[in-house]
């Protein structure tokens, strides 16, 4: 194989077949947000301008993908700062289109108020997740635009929603700065009546920039000057260790009947079923997740931190979307032809099925692509003696 090679002809990451199931991440806010976490990806993309986005682009997009199942991500930035009024009107709009899609929201929590609450009440198809990476200790990573502390205001989010009944999820990104505190995170988040799943995700960023047109804290700037070691970044031994702590003591304490536990569910049924629903242990990875930002454009998975966007309309006022996910479509070609070639006659190959290609390639930029197999083959050691 030479040249540009094409990420959809691998039997590790297929292109996308009509009627498959696509998950479409709208980008309300693009990289605005209250909040500078100084692991933000978002913030590390090339944003010409941060703008809201419009009606017409999610109308568009959902009637590019009419023949597609759906489910759909509200992120940002701050999805929340577009406002009640304009978050209202876009979620009519997808719900009039789509009346059954599942809808999750992605929010920092610190901007939850009463008239949210009554907002999330009317649309039981929308999901809450609100990212906290500690309750006391182990959130120092996410600050304010001021650099202020954001927990308090996270909590207060969280206690509105427990005030209107309202289930949700915790988002928690394991750093370097909560290592070893996972235990007392699920304590915490234990005791929270309305958590219904706590998901752990790894902040493996060492090799990762700034966006030079994207606003950042002073404090975020000062991190980043260390150079490609970042100081908040985990390692892949350590997050695996992690993930296994979790599961230990989510079970040991009985939490399994208050709440589910990501990623260690999906290592335990990849163990026991060898099927899952998360993209990094099937085929319908990259091209089955697309993210719609602001400025009219499309790209894959978001978490694709260096990856093409495109229009989604070209200029004869055709979609674009279909052409690209069914298309033959490069994805960074070299780097990630080497990657998937790795895992030929890989012995857990059929459990990880090539893992998450984003962090791989993350991985890969800094010389540790052997580090994040051997995280996925001690996890799912560990998790097939646990099946
Ligand atoms: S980049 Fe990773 S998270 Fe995104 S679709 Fe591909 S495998 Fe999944
Ligand atoms: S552990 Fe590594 S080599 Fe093996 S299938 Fe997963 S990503 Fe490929």
């Amino acid at each position: 194989m030479s040249g540009q090679f094409r990420i959809g002809q691998s039997p590790l990451c297929h292109q996308v077949r009509r009627g498959d199931h696509i998950n479409v991440i709208f980008k309300l806010t693009g990289a605005t947000c209250n909040l500078d976490c100084c692991y933000c990806f978002e913030k590390r993309r090339d944003y010409p301008s941060h703008r809201t986005i419009g009606e017409e682009l999610v109308s568009s997009t959902l009637s590019q993908l009419a023949a597609y199942e759906l489910s759909i991500e509200l992120h940002g930035g701050e999805p929340l700062l577009v406002g009640l009024p304009h978050f209202t009107r876009l979620l009519d709009l997808i719900i009039s289109s789509r009346p059954d899609v599942s809808i999750r929201l992605q929010t920092n929590g610190t901007l939850i108020s009463e008239g949210w609450c009554n907002l999330f009440l009317r649309h039981p198809q929308l999901s809450v997740g609100v990212s906290l990476d500690g309750f006391q200790a182990g959130n120092h990573l996410r600050y304010d635009n001021r650099e202020r502390d954001s927990t308090g205001a996270v909590l207060a989010g969280m206690s509105q929603l427990e005030r209107h009944g309202i289930d949700y999820g915790l988002i928690r990104v394991c750093s370097k700065d909560n290592v070893g505190q996972v235990g007392d995170y699920l304590d915490l988040a234990a005791v929270r009546k309305n958590v219904k799943v706590v998901r752990l995700l790894p902040c493996f960023d060492d090799g990762t920039a700034l966006s030079s047109n994207v606003p950042r804290t002073a404090r975020t700037r000062q991190a980043f000057a260390v150079g490609q070691d970042l100081p908040w970044s985990i390692s892949f031994e350590d997050f695996a260790s992690e993930v296994m702590a979790a599961y230990d003591h989510w079970r040991g304490r009985g939490y399994f009947e208050r709440f589910l536990l990501d990623p260690a569910i999906d290592y335990l049924k990849m163990g026991l079923s060898g099927t899952c629903a998360s993209c990094h242990f099937e085929a319908r990875k990259c091209f089955h997740t697309i993210a719609v930002y602001p400025d009219g454009t499309f790209s894959l998975c978001d978490e694709l931190d260096d990856g093409a966007r495109w229009p989604l309309t070209s200029s004869d006022g055709a979609g674009n979307i279909p052409n690209i996910i069914e298309g033959w479509t490069e994805i960074d070609a070299p780097l990630t032809e080497s990657l998937l070639r790795e895992c030929e006659g890989c012995d857990v190959r059929a459990l990880c099925n090539g893992g998450c290609i984003a962090i791989r390639r993350r991985a890969a930029r800094v010389g540790r692509s052997e580090a994040y197999c051997q995280m996925q083959r001690t996890l799912f050691d560990h998790f097939s003696v646990m099946a």
